[in-house]
Formats: structure tokens, C-alpha cells, sequence
């Protein structure tokens, strides 16, 4: 089955072609900001598979295809707003206003990486055009204080995190909205399913964002749930469940804005389901060749949600190959000097793992810290020595 066929909520569809009346809100340098943002994530995506094959980043969760679904997110959550990432999530955080390295740091095993409070500072790397919120993330207040959650890499764990969330900022009365993300296969998963049913009975401010990429590691989306649709799943929540493209980008944001306010004026919580497909390997410990068909990933290229924008963008006049040329090699040299300060950073001394994972330790993790330092200063020494 193409699900790319099934109705969902669209208006550009993969050939570029308008099929609805785009929202007021699409003004072309939104939009234009939209695409310059989706082709800077890509560029970055690229080379981060570069520095894990090159032995510079650990195991990377690329976000091809994704594009679209992160780039809405982040631009529609408001700066007082909180967001429950999963690991796929860089693209919105990006245009949350978190310095792209954080992402490096974060996959290259430094904790620090989930440190949100150092925000944006490629803000004054050369121009800002075209009205990229990464690059120039001016829809954030400048003393906003981010509290977002880290990545969750755990499967749906971060969706009880959520309810957790979205039920203090209720508490706290502050018409603030929370957002969640999780992938397809976390939906079959009883902890997406039980804060599905808590955010609908405590009616809280909490916007589900399902990214269905169609696979859950190797495991078909048809082989995870029997209904056509994931967004079937909110009924029984008594939730509003919409279906969206989620390769077309007006679409996703169009659709999590509108439930982003419904959140805020106390009208409860609903859930997006977002299709579309993992154009890459699931991290870098996997080769999906071995489990998918190439016929399979090549019609899916058909759908990516780069593309189709620029195809738009280029016929009602507001984009050109020009254009193109130089926004790309603007993007390469902003992701060089991101990855440039990632590998500049001091690296963080072995006995922090203890320091940030335990409130306080015990006698036996005390000596364990000790050992390691012992060791990491004798492994120093032979070094020098
Ligand atoms: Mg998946």
C-alpha cells in the first residue's frame, strides 16, 4: 500500500502542485525560511554521517526525510513553550535556538550536549538571509530560559515525561503548551499509550507528534498496528487525532499550530500523526539493505519534502537555482564551523559520568570514581611518559 495515497491533512503535494488554498500565515519569507532551514539540516545530516564513518561522532540517528516535521516544531512552539524531544529531533531543536555542536557533542558521547542553556550562537556567523530561524532564531525572546527536556532515546518513555510536563504547566496555570515526539513504533508501546489516556482524561496542554517514517528499526509499520491510521489511536483517548503530511511542511506546521493553541486555551490535548519515510539506515549500527527493498526507498524519494517546496517556491518566483547554489555553500561552511567548534571543545574528564548521572554517590561509587580518575591519570602519564 502507497501510504503517501491515503487522505491526510496536505496543501502542497511531492510534484510541487498546490492542492489547497495556503494558510494566511504562509507569507513567501516563511515560507522561504522554511526551505532555507530544511536544506541547512540536510547539510549538517550529511556531514555527521561523515564524522561518525571517520570516527568522530558515535552511533547517529539521521533525520533524512524528517526534515519537514522537525523545522514545523520548532518553529511553531513559542519560546515559553516546552518541548519533550526524541532522538531524532535535532532539526527542532535547532530552530529552537540550540547551537547546532550541542547536537555533535550530544551523539559524540559529552553530556554536556543536553545543556540547553548555552542557546544560539551561530546568530552572528556571516549573514542571516532568508529568514532561517536556525540561523537567526529572532522569534525567541533573547532572556528566554529553555526548559526543554534532553533527547530520550528510550522508546515512548518520554511521552509519561510529557504528561509530567503538561500537567505542572496546567498547575501552574501559564497557558503554556507542552509537545512530544516519538516514532511510530513507540505507539505500540503501553507507556505512549497510557499518556495518551492521561492527557486525555486531565485535559492538559499536550500536542502528540507521531513521526511514522513507516519503520520501527527493521520492523514494518504494517506489521506494528492493524488500523490505517496511527492517529486512530486517539479515539480511545478521547483526544482529537489528525493525520498529516509530514513531508509537507505548510502542513505540519499549519496543523501543530492550531493544536499548539488549542493546548494553550485550555482545550486539551491532541495527536498528530506525521507520515513519512526514514529515507536513511535507522542509526549508523544499521545497514536497512538488509531488510528493505530498493525499489521501496526509491519510490519514497518521490515524496521527500525538500523538493517539493523548492519546486514551489521556484514557480510562483520567489527561488531561484542562484539562489539555490549559494544557500548551499552558506550551509556547508555554517555546518564546518559548527562541527569546527565541536571538535575544538576541551574533553570532559572521565569521572563526570558519575558526577552527572547520581544526585550523590555512595561509598562503593566513591571508590569507583577515585579508580578512574587513578586510571585515567596513569593511561596520562604513560602517554607524556
Ligand atoms: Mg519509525
Amino acid at each position: 500500500m502507497n501510504v503517501q495515497a491515503l487522505p491526510m491533512h496536505r496543501f502542497i503535494d511531492h510534484h510541487g502542485n498546490p492542492v489547497d488554498q495556503l494558510p494566511a500565515w504562509a507569507k513567501p519569507s516563511t515560507l522561504k525560511g522554511f526551505y532555507c532551514d530544511m536544506v541547512l539540516t540536510r547539510t549538517y545530516d550529511n556531514k555527521a554521517v561523515a564524522l561518525q564513518r571517520t570516527g568522530k561522532l558515535g552511533t547517529y540517528p539521521s533525520h533524512l526525510g524528517a526534515e519537514a516535521i522537525g523545522i514545523a516544531i520548532g518553529r511553531a512552539l513559542q519560546a515559553d513553550d516546552v518541548f519533550i524531544p526524541y532522538y531524532r529531533d535535532m532539526p527542532a531543536m535547532w530552530a529552537r535556538g540550540i547551537a547546532m555542536e550541542k547536537n555533535l557533542q550530544y551523539w559524540g558521547g559529552d553530556e554536556r550536549g543536553s545543556d540547553f542553556s548555552v542557546t544560539n550562537n551561530q546568530k552572528t556567523a556571516n549573514t542571516t538571509p532568508h529568514n532561517s530561524a536556525i540561523l537567526s532564531p529572532d522569534h525567541l525572546p533573547n532572556d528566554s530560559h529553555c526548559r526543554d527536556l534532553p533527547f530520550c532515546v528510550p522508546i515512548a518513555t518520554q511521552c509519561t515525561h510529557a504528561v509530567g510536563v503538561a500537567s505542572a504547566l496546567k498547575i501552574e496555570g501559564s497557558h503554556k503548551a507542552a509537545l512530544v515526539t516519538c516514532g511510530d513504533g513507540a505507539t505500540s508501546k503501553g507507556d505512549f499509550l497510557e499518556s495518551i489516556n492521561c492527557a486525555g482524561t486531565w485535559n492538559i496542554p499536550l500536542v502528540f507528534v507521531v513521526n511514522n517514517n513507516q519503520w520501527a528499526i527493521s520492523v514494518p509499520r504494517r506489521l506494528q498496528c492493524g488500523a490505517d491510521y496511527l492517529s486512530e489511536k486517539a479515539k480511545g483517548a478521547g483526544i482529537p487525532g489528525l493525520t498529516v503530511d509530514g513531508n509537507d511542511i505548510v502542513a505540519m506546521f499549519d496543523a501543530i499550530q492550531i493544536s499548539l493553541d488549542r493546548a494553550r486555551k485550555g482545550k486539551g490535548s491532541t495527536l498528530i500523526e506525521a507520515i513519512s519515510y526514514r529515507l536513511s539506515d535507522h542509526t549508523t549500527a544499521d545497514d536497512a539493505s538488509r531488510y528493505r527493498s530498493k525499489d521501496e526507498l526509491h519510490e519514497a524519494w518521490g515524496f521527500e519534502p525538500i523538493s517539493r517546496l523548492k519546486t514551489y517556491l521556484m514557480r510562483q518566483g520567489l527561488w531561484s537555482e542562484q539562489d539555490d547554489k549559494q544557500w548551499q555553500e552558506h550551509c556547508q561552511e555554517v555546518v564546518e564551523q559548527a562541527v569546527e567548534r565541536y571538535l575544538n571543545i576541551p574533553v570532559q574528564a572521565p569521572e563526570t559520568a558519575f558526577d552527572f548521572l547520581y544526585e550523590s554517590l555512595n561509598t562503593e561509587l566513591h571508590q569507583q570514581r577515585d579508580e578512574l580518575i587513578n586510571k585515567a591519570m596513569r593511561m596520562q602519564g604513560g602517554k607524556h611518559g
